[in-house]
């Protein structure tokens, strides 16, 4: 670890200090990918507080997921040591959980209240048929959404859905609160600030004051979540929002991208470029090899053959599968010239792409790590254990431990007349305590931390960044990461664009929004980028023909390489590559 507050901003460039070292006030980090906006954002934090004399107990910073928020917590502590403790580093989902909390019989909950299920939501919309309360939740219309406010509250619960809201509408009505927290946290700071929503914004506005200390950092191309209601248009309009006839905002643009070779950047910036939200803006690369390999295309015949070359690829990448054990704690870092699994990602666009290439991987003894989007707690058992643990909080112990214990309390509850456990098995059970594990060893033995994860979204895998396994994820969840190598597969257009039904009209807008997914997609690649497409793919029921994406278009030819067999094969010669 570094000595703590020495020379903190030596690390930085000159525009990345000037961002950092910036007094109070309003501030707006606008840049591309891998220019450093994230190590501006810690630098910023730690030099406030080693530096200035900020508390680090004033300082909030806000994520948009929870794996970015540990992220940026690990970050912090290399360069704040222990007192990073200290620091709010949260989502805005668990910032709302935290917030309701500590109110909670403001709102008619108790400080235990929990975030209901699923089945609590089907539950608190009786007297309805369960396929009645399904369809009406679908549909979501605003009399259903309070009906179920309204039996959840009774209960004491709150859906996920209504976490941000309910707290807004708490805030609104409580200007001593306002002050309370305004007080509290003097400094926000929030990472990704393209992809906020109305909700998350309007509660930004009631925690800040305008002319307050609030940094806001992102990329409007990178905005990909307007399909759940982020607007782009309140990065646009930061300035106008947070200052005041006295403080006016501060903008800095960085300009030199870190993280991406040479050829790679240029390709990621021609991509972009028809409907770029930031026109006229500098990107350069630090890194000056130009020497470096241009990024690989590869048309592939069907999708087996796609799983084939990313399975191809790999072996060279690492130097030899063959030659490799299969255990994968061997270190292969420390391989000389060659890569290491986990610095491989594979990227895509819909979680049904990732089948194929799991199994192509698995087959050659590859280990790989799945990011999946289902939220543990829908997962049966989780929330029974969970329930059980928070009735058995004097237990003790690691939160493994009591995972574990819980998990046999309700295992052997099983089947019994208990409403809850009716249809519950014990190797639900049993899976729901591995599934449970790897959370809980993160956690420690905070249990709020652990249930606090468990309520506000954790996923079902157990993903490890440090783990030797080659990671799959969709091209969303790799917003903020980078890899040495990735591969951006399924480049088609109808995937890339999505098409998300036959026949889908899409607007201008939308087919943008996929453009920025694109290149969220090309700049999370440091050193090796690999696209590829299939002929064929199986799409609404059928087999069909596939075009590559036209996102492809404007990349010069100089920057793509064709890899492989190039030209099609005929049915014979491909049937015998597949057996
Ligand atoms: P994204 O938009 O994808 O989230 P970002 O702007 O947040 O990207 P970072 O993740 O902070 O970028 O930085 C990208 C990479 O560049 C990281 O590996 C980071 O350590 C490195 N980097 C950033 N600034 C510098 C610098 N001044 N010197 C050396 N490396 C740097
Ligand atoms: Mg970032």
């Amino acid at each position: 670890m570094e000595e703590v507050g020495t020379g903190l901003l030596d690390r930085l460039d000159a525009l990345q200090r000037v961002a950092a070292s910036a007094p109070g006030g309003p501030l707006l980090i606008v840049a591309g990918p891998g220019t450093g906006k994230t190590r501006t954002l810690t630098h910023r934090l730690a030099y406030l507080c080693a530096e200035l004399g900020v508390y680090p107990e004033e300082c909030l910073a806000i994520t948009f997921t929870r794996r970015a928020a540990e992220e940026l917590r690990e970050r912090l502590e290399v360069l704040l040591g222990p007192v990073t403790e200290a620091v709010t580093v949260s989502t805005f989902h668990a910032l709302g959980l935290l917030i309701l909390r500590e109110n909670a019989p403001a709102v008619g909950l108790t400080p235990q209240f929990r975030i209901a299920e699923e089945s609590d939501l089907l539950t608190a919309l009786e007297p309805l048929s369960e396929k009645e309360a399904r369809k009406a939740l679908a549909a979501l219309e605003p009399a259903t959404r309070e009906t179920l406010a309204k039996a959840l509250r009774a209960r004491d619960m709150v859906s996920l859905d209504e976490l941000l809201t309910l707290t807004v509408d708490l805030l609104r009505s409580s200007p001593a609160l306002v002050s309370r927290y305004r007080a509290r946290w003097r400094w926000i700071f929030v990472d990704e600030y393209q992809d906020v929503d109305p909700v998350q914004y309007e509660l930004l506005g009631l925690l800040c004051p305008p002319g307050g200390n609030l940094c806001a950092i992102g990329d409007p191309d990178q905005a990909i979540y307007s399909f759940r209601g982020a607007e782009v248009s309140f990065f646009l309009r930061f300035a106008g929002d947070f200052s005041t006839p006295d403080v006016d905002a501060r903008v800095v643009r960085l300009t030199r991208n870190y993280r991406s070779s040479a050829p790679i950047l240029a390709a990621a910036v021609q991509a972009i470029a028809p409907t770029t939200l930031v026109p006229g803006r500098r990107l350069d690369p630090a890194r000056l090899d130009l020497e470096a390999p241009v990024v690989g295309l590869y048309p592939a015949n069907s999708v087996a053959d796609e799983a084939d070359f990313v399975v191809r690829t790999v072996d060279e990448l690492v130097g030899g599968l063959s030659h490799r054990s299969h255990d994968n704690r061997v270190d292969s870092r420390t391989t000389i010239g060659a890569m290491s699994f986990a610095d491989i990602a594979v990227l895509y666009r819909t979680d049904a792409q990732a089948g194929p290439i799991v199994d192509a991987l698995s087959r050659a003894g590859v280990p790989v790590q799945k990011r999946s989007h289902d939220r543990l707690l829908d997962r049966p058992g989780v929330a029974a254990i969970a329930r059980e643990l928070r009735y058995a909080d004097g237990l003790g112990g690691s939160i493994a431990a009591r995972v574990r214990l819980a998990g046999q309390v309700v295992a052997g509850r099983c089947g019994t007349l208990d409403s809850d456990l009716m249809t519950l098995n014990e190797s639900d059970v049993w899976n729901a305590v591995d599934l449970m594990t790897p959370l809980a060893l993160r956690a420690g033995s905070d249990l709020d931390e652990f249930l606090g994860a468990l309520a506000t979204g954790a996923e079902v895998d157990g993903w490890d960044p440090r783990a030797d396994r080659v990671n799959l994820l969709t091209l969303h969840a790799s917003k903020g990461l980078e890899f040495p190598v990735v591969f951006l597969v399924g480049a088609e257009d109808g995937l890339l664009p999505l098409r998300p039904y036959a026949g889908a009209k899409q607007t201008d807008d939308d087919i943008a929004e996929e453009r920025r997914l694109f290149f969220v997609g090309l700049t999370r690649a440091q050193d090796r980028l690999f696209v590829s497409h299939s002929r064929t793919r199986f799409r609404f029921g059928s087999e069909r023909e596939m075009a590559p994406t036209p996102f492809l278009a404007p990349i010069d030819p100089g920057l793509l390489e064709r890899r492989g067999p190039a030209a099609p094969r005929k049915p014979k010669d491909r049937q015998l590559r597949l057996i």
